[in-house]
This record gives C-alpha cells, structure tokens and sequence, in this order.
C-alpha cells in the first residue's frame, strides 16, 4: 500500500503554494512597514523551555506537544508556538539589553497533537510577531494593530477583534481563588476535564466550549473586578489606543487563552466564516515568561495568526491573491532537430531573468502549442529558423507574429514583457 501523509498533516500543492506565498508576502511588506525584522528560529527546543514557559498544566504542554527522546538522550520537544523560542533567542543572543527594543517575526511549521478537522491540523503555519523590552501600553496596541493590518491588506471581512485583560502575577492570584471558591461550589454542573482544571487552572474553566460549563462560567465573577490599579490602567490604556486608531473590538471577560505565560492584555481575531476553529490570530502580553525561563525581566507583547486558517476564510471569502503565476515564454521546437536549439534560447531567456519552458519530454509540436497556451509568448523554431539564425516571436494575446534574429530575443521579449 502506498504510504500516506500522516494524520493532521496536509500537503501544500502548487495550487495552492502561490497563494501561500501571497500571504507571507503580504504578511513581510506589513511587518517591514511596522519596523519589525525577520528572525528565524529551530524547529525543535529543549522540551523544558515550552514546560516551563508555556506552563505545565496547559493542553499544549500536558497533553499536545510532539515530544521525543533523541540519540543524545535529551528530552527536545517540536515546537508547538513560537514566542517561547523567541524569548529564549532574545535572552541567548542579548537582543533586548539595556532597555532596547526588539521587533522580530517569523513564520513557519507549529506541531500540536490536537485531534484534526477544519481549521485545525497537527503540523499547521503561523505567522508570529513579538514585540519585547516595552511594558507601555503602546506596544499591545502596535502589535494589535499590526495584526489587523496584515487582515486589511490580505482583504479579509467580517472579523471581530476581541479583548481581555487576565491580569499580573499581583492580581491573578486573588482571582484565582474567587475563581475556585465559586466553581467548587459549582462542582457537579462541570465536565469532566473542567473538573481536573479546578486545582490546577481554574482561569481556563472560563473557556470550555461545552454548554454546561459555558453556563456556569457565566456566573463567574468578573476578572475585572479583581485586577489591580496597574492592570487596570494598562487595560484602559490598551482600549484607548485601539480607539484612536478607529478599531472596533469587543471585550470578552472570559477570554483566558491557552497559555500560561499571558499576563495584562490577551486578545484574540475571529472570523464569522470559519465554523468552530474561529480564531485567525491570538496573542497578548506575557512579562513573565522571561524569568519563568530563566533569563533577565524582558517584557513582551506578541501575536500568532495561523496561515491554514486565514487561506481557508480567503478562499471562502473570495479574496485576491494577486495575479496567478505566469510563464513568460514558451520555446516551441517545429521538428526534433530544433529541440536542442529551442533548449539553448530557453536557458538564454531564463539567465535574464524572463520566465521561460520548452519541451523536455519529446511532444510534437501541436502538443507544445497547446502548453504555450498559458504563456505570454511563443518564441517558434525550426530548421528555416535554425538556417538563418533567426526565431519567430508570436504574441499570443493578440496573435501577432514577428521573425527576428535569435542574438536579439532577450531584447525584444524584455521589452514586451
Ligand atoms: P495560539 O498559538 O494557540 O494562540 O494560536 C494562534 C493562531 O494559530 C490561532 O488563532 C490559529 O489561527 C492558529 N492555530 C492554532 N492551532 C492551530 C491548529 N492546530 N491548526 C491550525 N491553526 C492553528
């Protein structure tokens, strides 16, 4: 039996590579515009750098992450999001001393053992933006505002941008246990895994999707009753920029995230055309991740957007991906004698940089007309062509047709093209 990608992966095939390609594009230009600069990052870490920094008792770090002993006996782990390898470059190679800013994005593959559907895949795609060494309020608003422009400039309509505040490590605490004296007396009414979040995180009870737990959580006390006056102002300050900056968003007490490491300002884009994998980008302050792997107090502000997501609702949308990829030229060969010399001109136009094929696969020349179809020119060559040292050049839009010396093609298609 032929093998098979595994489950939860997908192939991305040269239908859909250039519109790939157009979004990282886009994703880049809007990157650079806002000053951020591109940083790449391994694929794999120490597994203790995710454990720790994305905190122990998440799904991602509890039940998610593609984790491997290898032949040096060191526990490393896929990566399954990008900001705790960024903060571990950022404190390794110093890019945050002395107060300094680091702006720095990436993009590639994130591995989670997550049970596949729609929207959601074991080896996905983010695009991923941090902002580190600002505490201010102003750098949640830059990195929210980046996120969306890179939506408006991709042309995606009906998203929501949705925001919380989940507090400091000063503040958490005291609502944490509100949290728990509430759901404990609420015990019986929660599922299963909600149950087992109780002790260990109970903030994330306010997220389960199921209706009864839904239920209950709405009841919860409100997180913002128990943040303290710097969060608060943070939090105001955040809503404030948003508003200068024209942005409609809604506040959603009960958005806690997945991840331990959110401290302040956490956030989320929705998209109405998605179905129940909702959410194109996620992101949000996290001060503490720093110290909690091991390095000096270095303050971030970052998001993720899946790239699977934002080409589903694209597609779904309608949205432009620019213009399909087209071949120049094709270099049709009249008989087999010409073949080589319609190879050579091939190899001549591709050397400056005009796109170009020819036939490698002995079809007749009917057959390669057909292929040239999709191209902007034909350049024709036979032994006539081949006796004078010449080639004819048609345009196949309009069907015209000119024979002019092969030592000038490149001239005269560079300047058509
Ligand atoms: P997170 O790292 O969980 O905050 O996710 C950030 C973004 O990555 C989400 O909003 C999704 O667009 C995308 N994403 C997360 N998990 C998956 C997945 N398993 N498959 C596809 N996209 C994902």
């Amino acid at each position: 039996m032929a093998i098979t990608a595994p489950r939860g992966t997908r192939d991305i095939l040269p239908g859909e590579s250039w519109k790939w390609n157009y979004i990282i594009n886009t994703a880049s230009e809007t990157m650079k515009d806002f000053g951020f600069r591109e940083i790449h990052l391994p694929i794999f870490e120490h597994t203790e750098l995710f454990s720790r920094g994305v905190g122990e008792t998440t799904d991602i770090v509890e039940k998610e992450m593609y984790t491997f002993i290898d032949r040096g006996e060191r526990s490393i782990t896929l990566r399954p999001e990008a900001t705790a390898g960024v903060m571990r470059s950022a404190i390794e190679n110093n890019l945050c001393v002395q107060n300094s800013i680091a702006k720095l994005w990436n993009w590639g593959p994130m591995f989670r053992y997550e049970r596949p559907q729609k929207g959601r895949y074991r080896q996905f795609y983010q695009i991923d933006a941090e902002c580190l060494g600002v505490q201010n309020p102003f750098a949640d608003v830059e990195i929210i505002s980046l996120s969306i422009e890179i939506f408006r400039r991709l042309g995606l309509k009906n998203l929501e941008v949705v925001i919380n505040s989940v507090g400091c490590e000063k503040c958490r605490p005291i609502y944490r246990e509100k949290l728990l004296n509430y759901f404990d007396a609420h015990k019986n009414e929660l599922c299963e895994t909600c149950l087992t979040r109780l002790d260990r995180n109970p903030l994330r009870i306010l997220d389960c999707k199921k209706e009864a737990c839904s239920k209950v959580a709405d009841g919860a006390p409100d997180i913002y009753d128990s943040l303290c006056d710097e969060c608060r102002e943070h939090f105001e300050e955040v809503k404030k920029g948003l508003e200068r900056l024209n942005f409609t968003y809604k506040l959603n007490k009960r958005l806690v995230r997945g991840l331990d490491y959110y401290t302040k300002t956490a956030y989320e884009i929705l998209s109405g055309d998605l179905g129940a994998q909702n959410a194109v980008a996620g992101g949000g302050r996290y001060d503490n991740l720093s110290t909690a792997i091991g390095g000096n107090k270095i303050p971030g502000v970052g998001f993720a957007c899946g790239i699977d997501r934002i080409m589903l609702v694209m597609e779904q949308q309608n949205c432009s991906f620019g213009e399909v990829p087209k071949t120049d030229v094709y270099v049709a060969a009249l008989d087999n004698e010409a073949k080589g010399a319609a190879q050579s001109l091939t190899y001549e136009l591709r050397k400056n940089k005009i796109s170009a094929e020819c036939d490698i696969s002995g079809k007749s020349f009917k057959a390669q007309m057909k292929n040239a179809g999709s191209c902007n020119f034909a350049c024709i060559i036979g032994s006539e062509e081949i006796a004078k040292n010449s080639v004819s050049v048609k345009n196949l839009s309009d069907g015209t047709q000119v024979n002019i010396p092969i030592s000038e093609a490149v001239e005269y298609i560079n300047h058509q093209v």
